[in-house]
């Protein structure tokens, strides 16, 4: 049998120089003692995954609302292809895939109700109280919001997992977070890298699969984009099945771009690290430029296919009208209950001293799946919201 330390003393052996290792975790806000046989980053990938939040991923929506069909991606099944990506690409390259693990169970945690418009929603509607961005929510919920212990607030992760779902680029918001947060250096660490482009390769890849499936992208319109050209180009080769075939077809392409971009993110970043000479976690994180990237022709053919997806599926005016509708739902369940703070739960109500009541009407908004928020809309306001 293997304690903590065991495993701890493994990851010298297995992990890279420029990976996190548990050992060394700066730690928790609230002191704990270590675990028995898990390592502080495996305790904080089972913490999230324990979370309220986790679960109701299940109900919230990535493009498709969720009674829109039972094939679809969710938040929940896209997290857990976000996590299969990451964890794979963090053995090749030597990294802590409890860590990768651990932030990206917990990366769209904040994600209000009806996907990327609910967000769009949700930062109007906080317009004067500072806006509202994802992954700043993310941190709220781990931090403050989940309450499954006596002993502290939130699920007390370790400064790592916390830094890796906060992400550096929304490190400046508007509105403060009221959790204290140490100087980590000037960028994100490795795992925390990789948990970001992993994410755009889940993304990227199912809304494709998604896209096609629900008829909304054309196969023809989306052969004009390179990347997706070349992999139906190698499918064909190399298996002697054309798009006439179907879900089949589908399915191996889709499954090669992912193959695609992730050993491409793989040899680019290798080079990277070795080029720039990285020998400890430390100096990623002092590092000005990422060391887990793309390489540029990667960069320039996933932008590519963003913009195709954005153009054809995100704004696609079937997903346009439904998100209009969400729209509608969240702008009237935040106006009654500013209206009428009589209706929400007391633990709803009560919020966090120091912070606007608005704040904690985000969070309840926020943290509300599709469905529930369709239910309340349709208890308390009546009129048929975007299902009806
Ligand atoms: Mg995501």
């Amino acid at each position: 049998m293997r304690n903590r330390e065991d495993i701890e003393k493994s990851e010298e052996e297995r992990l890279a120089p420029w990976a996190s290792r548990s050992r060394l975790s700066l730690g928790r806000l609230y002191p704990e003692p270590e675990h028995e046989y898990r390592t502080a980053y495996q305790r904080d990938r089972d913490r999230v995954l324990h979370a309220t939040a986790f679960r109701r991923l299940q109900y919230k929506t990535q493009v498709f609302i969720y009674h829109e069909g039972d094939h679809f991606r969710n938040r929940l099944t896209h997290t857990l292809e976000v996590a299969q990506v990451a964890r794979t690409v963090a053995r090749v390259l030597g990294l802590n895939e409890d860590l990768t693990e651990a932030i990206v169970l917990a990366h769209d945690l904040g994600h209000p109700p009806f996907g990327h418009l609910g967000q769009t929603e949700m930062h109007t509607l906080l317009g004067e109280f500072g806006g509202f961005e994802h992954n700043r929510q993310s941190l709220r919920i781990v931090d403050l919001l989940e309450r499954p212990s006596t002993q502290y607030v939130g699920l007390n992760l370790t400064m790592e997992t916390r830094s890796g779902i906060l992400k550096h680029g929304s490190a400046f918001p508007r509105y403060p977070h009221p959790v204290p947060f140490p100087e980590m250096g000037t960028s994100p660490s490795a795992e925390a890298q990789l948990a970001n482009l992993a994410d755009e390769i889940a993304y990227n890849s199912h809304d494709v699969d998604d896209g096609l499936r629900s008829g909304l992208i054309e196969h023809e319109a989306l052969m004009e984009v390179p990347i997706w050209r070349e992999v139906c180009t190698k499918v064909q080769r190399d298996w002697g099945t054309t798009a006439t075939d179907g879900n089949a077809f589908r399915r191996r392409a889709v499954g090669l771009l992912i193959n695609e971009l992730s050993s491409d993110l793989i040899r680019n970043a290798d080079e990277r690290l070795s080029s720039a000479g990285i020998a400890s976690a430390q100096q990623v994180r002092e590092s000005k430029d990422h060391v887990i990237a793309f390489s540029s022709d990667m960069q320039q053919a996933k932008a590519e296919l963003a913009a195709f997806l954005r153009a054809n599926l995100y704004l696609h005016p079937q997903v346009l009208q439904i998100a209009t509708e969400a729209g509608r739902v969240l702008s009237d369940l935040w106006n009654l209950y500013r209206d009428q703070p009589e209706l929400l739960s007391a633990a709803a109500r009560e919020g966090l001293a120091g912070e606007p009541n608005e704040r904690a009407l985000a969070d309840y908004l926020a943290g509300m799946t599709d469905r529930f928020a369709m239910d309340e809309h349709r208890r308390l306001i009546g009129t048929p919201p975007a299902d009806s």
